[in-house]
């Protein structure tokens, strides 16, 4: 079972981990109070479908020139121009197939400034049984492409049940990121939380592409893919 981004981030800030606030909406009369209960300046509209890549997604009955399912606004009244825009279109992505998905969702999330975009998930190993963290500091692009093209920037940790994720563990990840400073002290609270969040509501994989470095040094989850099994 899958649930959708907002789902997923709801369920992870329970954890206590750094998520952007949002609102999810179903109907364009919605946008403009969802964007205006937001900080702002920068809105992102965000299609909640099963199925990623919708950044690069195209929309079926829109032209090719138009904007894909994860759009940036500047202003409330951008927000609902691009909702009109999205809701209740077909949204085609890598991993929609041909067919692709009818957007009946959105999510109305406050905009990132953003350093640096890496990737961070976790799944159970397929050989050991454990739980692994696969991270890499190619964010933001489908991990098979980084494992295809640059498998030397992803690297796996293993976390021992019995110990869960030890300072050890914490220290090899922000290696592997390269975080510092803020990032690096966030990470001591963020990977054990992912963790705990993980082995607690038993998932199946939970995917964070991209995790991010902000401009102000801090890591913030900004998409999340949560499966049950
Ligand atoms: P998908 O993986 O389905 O394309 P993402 O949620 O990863 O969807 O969004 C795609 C890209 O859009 C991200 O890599 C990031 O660059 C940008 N983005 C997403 N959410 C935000 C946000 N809240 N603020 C700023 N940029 C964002
Ligand atoms: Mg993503």
């Amino acid at each position: 079972m899958n649930i959708h981004e907002h789902q997923a981030k709801a369920l992870l800030k329970t954890y206590g981990l750094p998520v952007a606030a949002g609102v999810a909406i179903f109907k364009t009369e919605e946008a403009e109070a969802a964007a205006k209960s937001l900080p702002g300046p920068l809105y992102v509209v965000k299609s909640q479908i099963h199925a990623g890549g919708r950044g690069k997604g195209k929309f079926k009955e829109l032209g090719p020139d138009a904007k894909g399912g994860v759009r940036l606004a500047k202003t409330a009244a951008d927000v609902v121009a691009n909702a009109r825009e999205m809701l209740g279109h077909t949204l085609v992505t890598k991993q929609t197939g041909p067919a692709g998905k009818q957007v009946n969702r959105l999510y109305i999330e406050d905009g990132a400034d953003i350093a640096r975009e890496l990737y961070c998930s976790l799944l159970v190993d397929r050989g050991s049984g454990e739980v692994a963290f696969v991270v890499s500091t190619e964010g933001g692009m489908d991990i098979e492409t980084v494992a295809h093209d640059t498998p030397d920037k992803i690297v796996t940790v293993d976390i021992d049940p019995a110990a869960g994720v030890t300072a050890e563990d914490v220290g090899k990840l922000v290696a592997a990121l390269k975080l510092e400073g803020p990032a690096a002290e966030d990470a001591k609270a963020v990977f054990p939380a992912l963790y705990k969040a993980f082995v607690d509501t038993d998932m199946s994989l939970l995917e964070i592409n991209p995790l991010i470095v902000l401009k102000d040094g801090h890591l913030r989850l900004l998409d999340a893919k949560v499966s049950f099994d």
